[in-house]
């Protein structure tokens, strides 16, 4: 088999990227699963943004438009917004919306293929699966948080990764438009949990930093103490969120993007709309690349320059927040709750966009200037850097 680019994994990064260049070149999607969006390791909340993106309205379950803070203390934080600030979506019937408009494009999607090992030839990459070879003349690495793939070809790993287990309960909360957020270090060390309404059922998850203890039983016990334990459990899931992307994201005929790079977002581990935009940006790179026939690393650099430019400080400064909440004991977390509960704060905190969460330090710093007792550095580095 050969074609112009083969894509290594089938999640909406891969399927994005093929969906906006098969109409140019040729294009193969690898997926090692039996179908796309199987397994699920979601929780499926992003921004309408992000459904726009993948034309996915089918997918979306509900509406958010505020949240309810939970501090370790018992202080709970409640946020209103004035629109519909995320929606949750059915991540396998996302995923699989993207993998269609990947195919209507052009592009070839095959399944159940996994690709064990790639090494470059004299004029491009080989790709071996089980079922056999396969020729590129370039090669985007969309394969996860795990990417073998680029691992493989020299490529870093992520700074940091956090696990993470979730259960869909048959459960319906009351209040159907706000996400539950719990802090605290005997809840969710290095992370948080969540709680998110999809009408008859209740998604209740946690992400922890992977020294803390399983994931696993950090949420048993959330599920006692919410007094959800008895709930039917319609499904669950695990995965995992790489953080702090790799430090190159191009060579020589390839590029990396989402998950393989480590693009989620730090600060809330979503990674849906940081890797369907390095898709599409590294689809346009390489439709310039073929154009020009120049798939040298010096001409695909630029992909690295434009996801950089559209999210780039967003995830530095992201990581800067996580290093300091991270070694936050559960006090800090409680004298952080009480800055942020006064009215002016939480106007501020509804209005926060929560694709590019650091864009409101200058508000709530001038909303809450006591803040700045927590972390100034932190708060320097992020106003003034
Ligand atoms: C518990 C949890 C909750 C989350 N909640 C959210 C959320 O609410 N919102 C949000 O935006 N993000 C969330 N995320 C993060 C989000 O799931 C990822 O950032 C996103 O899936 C990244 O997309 P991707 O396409 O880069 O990688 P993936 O979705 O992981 O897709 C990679 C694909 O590559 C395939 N693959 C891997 N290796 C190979 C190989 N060798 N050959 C062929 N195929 C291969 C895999 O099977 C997979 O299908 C969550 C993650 C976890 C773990």
């Amino acid at each position: 088999m050969k074609c112009d680019v083969l894509v290594v994994g089938g999640g909406p990064t891969g399927c994005l990227a093929a969906a906006s260049m098969a109409h140019e070149l040729q294009v193969k999607v690898l997926e090692e699963h039996a179908r796309v969006g199987e397994p699920v390791q979601c929780a499926g909340l992003v921004t309408p943004r992000v459904v726009e993106m993948a034309s996915a309205s089918d997918a979306v379950l509900n509406k958010i438009d505020g949240a309810c803070i939970h501090f370790p203390g018992g202080r709970v934080i409640e946020l209103q917004g004035n629109e519909v600030k995320a929606v949750v979506v059915d991540r396998g019937e996302f995923d699989r919306r993207c993998a269609t408009l990947a195919q209507k494009a052009g592009a070839e999607v095959l399944t159940g293929s996994k690709v064990g090992s790639v090494e470059r030839t004299a004029d491009g990459l080989r790709a071996r699966t089980a079922e056999g070879e396969l020729e590129c003349r370039a090669l985007l690495a969309a394969d996860g948080y795990r990417s073998g793939v680029a691992r493989s070809l020299g490529f870093d790993r992520a700074r940091d990764l956090v696990r993470g287990s979730e259960v869909d309960l048959r459960l319906r909360v009351e209040d159907q438009r706000k996400v539950r957020v719990f802090l605290g270090n005997d809840v969710a060390p290095g992370f948080f949990a969540w709680a998110i309404p999809c009408g008859d059922l209740t998604r209740v998850g946690l992400c922890a930093s992977r020294e803390k203890g399983t994931p696993q039983d950090h949420l048993t016990r959330l599920l006692e103490e919410q007094g959800w334990a008895e709930a039917e459990r319609v499904r669950t899931y695990s995965g995992a969120i790489p953080l702090g992307h790799i430090a190159r994201t191009f060579a020589d005929r390839m590029l990396v993007a989402g998950d393989a790079a480590g693009m989620a977002k730090p600060i809330s581990g979503g990674g849906l709309f940081t890797g369907m935009t390095a898709g599409k940006l590294a689809a346009d790179t390489f439709l310039e690349a073929f154009r020009s026939g120049d798939l040298s690393q010096k001409k695909l650099s630029i992909y690295e320059e434009r996801w950089k430019a559209v999210y780039g400080k967003e995830l530095r400064n992201s990581y800067r927040v996580r290093k300091v909440f991270v070694r936050m004991c559960d006090r800090d977390l409680d004298k952080a709750g009480a800055h942020l509960d006064s009215e002016k704060a939480k106007a501020v905190l509804a209005t926060g966009d929560i694709d590019f969460p650091t864009a409101l330090a200058p508000g709530l710093l001038k909303a809450c200037p006591s803040l700045l007792t927590i972390a100034p550095l932190l708060i320097f580095r992020i106003l003034w850097r």
